[in-house]
């Protein structure tokens, strides 16, 4: 994600957090500090108001980190590759290599969050009951524990709303697809069940806005634009799933060399940017050009790399100093398309060499799949 930083890695997984993140959580210690604390307990030091808003925030940190990390573990355990975690303005993210192959592991890879959210809370809010009686205990330290157990249990309950793509939704998919065997079907009923909880949350995030409490919803400005947004985010993070899934299924059984351009004319290494982006770019409309020499490709020259290079050095700079050297990440023809888009979109590539053995045959580019699709539709091949 653009905008994030490394922390840290924890069991071979990459922990990044957004910028958005740090906002989120300085926004909740604040609201501790200033709003709730001082409304439900009176009469603490401004101090102490801030020490336990900022500790709750932490830890909510923390928890989110738990919960994830739960995804992940069980990811890892059914032998499936996880890059990396990042933290941004809603929540933690697990980036995980692949979709889950079976029902049963979607299930339980998704309800391990939620699970370990769960339990947490109840630690926590039962570690505070327990306290209560003590009398040495003081209420701040008292109400911390507390709430340490109530941002669990909201973590909890939200993550389980059943609408796709949140852990809930991917729960519901997970058992429509073990009974109807249809993945496409499950992750439509569970992507529009999403969609429905999006609007739902947004319609209820306006109401907030003005003034009127809805069931334990407290109305007010913030709570209201921060439900809109929530909700706006979950529809449309369904509306994409929807699609990707549609995608999906409409190229199950294409081959990358049923769909790649099949003469893409290789240019020498000593060729100059400024013939590639005159005579490939501009007139041709590609976008990236394989670099040959007599044994076969070396590299891979784009857009991207000519924009790099100042325009006054095109005429006499070759392409091989601004290409992307071999080895290079290669497909081979027989592929199937889906592996490939995950290939391109999991490394962030535009396009990708193909090979058939070691031979280079062919380039394929994410434009090439738009309008393959396109041309299908226009055809009404289903
Ligand atoms: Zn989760």
């Amino acid at each position: 994600m653009r905008g994030s930083f490394k922390i840290g890695k924890i069991a071979g997984i990459e922990i990044g957090v957004h910028y958005t993140w740090i906002f989120a959580l300085v926004l909740f210690a604040w609201i501790f500090a200033q709003d709730t604390f001082p409304a439900l307990y009176p009469g603490w030091a401004v101090k102490t108001y801030w020490i336990a808003g900022t500790v709750v925030s932490l830890m909510l940190f923390v928890s989110v980190l738990i919960h994830e990390l739960c995804h992940s573990l069980v990811a890892i355990s059914r032998g499936m590759k996880v890059s990396s975690i990042v933290f941004f303005i809603f929540g933690g993210v697990s980036n995980i290599e692949k979709e889950p192959e079976t029902a049963r592991v979607e299930f339980l890879m998704a309800a391990a969050g939620p699970f370990s959210s769960l339990v947490l809370g109840l630690l926590f809010m039962g570690l505070a009951l327990l306290l209560k009686a003590n009398t040495l205990i003081s209420e701040p330290v008292l109400v911390t524990i507390y709430y340490l157990g109530y941002v669990n249990i909201i973590l909890a309950v939200f993550n389980l709303v059943p609408g796709f793509p949140l852990d809930g939704g991917r729960v519901l998919r997970s058992i429509i697809w073990g009974i109807t065997k249809n993945l496409h079907k499950a992750t439509m009923i569970a992507g529009n069940v999403g969609r429905l909880f999006g609007w739902a949350m947004i319609l209820v995030g306006v109401a907030l806005v003005f003034n009127i409490n809805v069931w334990i919803l407290q109305s007010g400005l913030f709570n209201g634009i921060w439900l809109v947004f929530i909700g706006w985010f979950l529809t449309s993070a369904a509306d994409a799933a929807m699609r990707g899934q549609t995608m999906q299924q409409q190229l199950a059984g294409v081959k990358v060399k049923d769909v790649m351009d099949r003469t893409p004319e290789c240019t020498s290494p000593a060729a100059s940017v400024e013939s590639v982006v005159h005579e490939s770019f501009i007139q041709r409309g590609r976008r990236s050009l394989p670099v040959c020499n007599e044994k076969g490709l070396i590299g891979i020259v784009t857009l991207t790399d000519a924009k790099r290079l100042s325009q006054d050095a095109w005429s006499n700079t070759p392409v091989q100093e601004i290409m992307t050297r071999a080895p290079l990440l290669t497909v081979d023809q027989e592929e199937d398309l889906n592996n490939a888009l995950q290939i391109l979109a999991k490394n962030g590539l535009n396009q990708i060499p193909v090979l058939n053995g070691s031979q280079f045959v062919g380039l394929l580019s994410r434009a090439d799949v738009i309008r393959y699709m396109q041309t299908r539709q226009e055809l009404g091949i289903k």
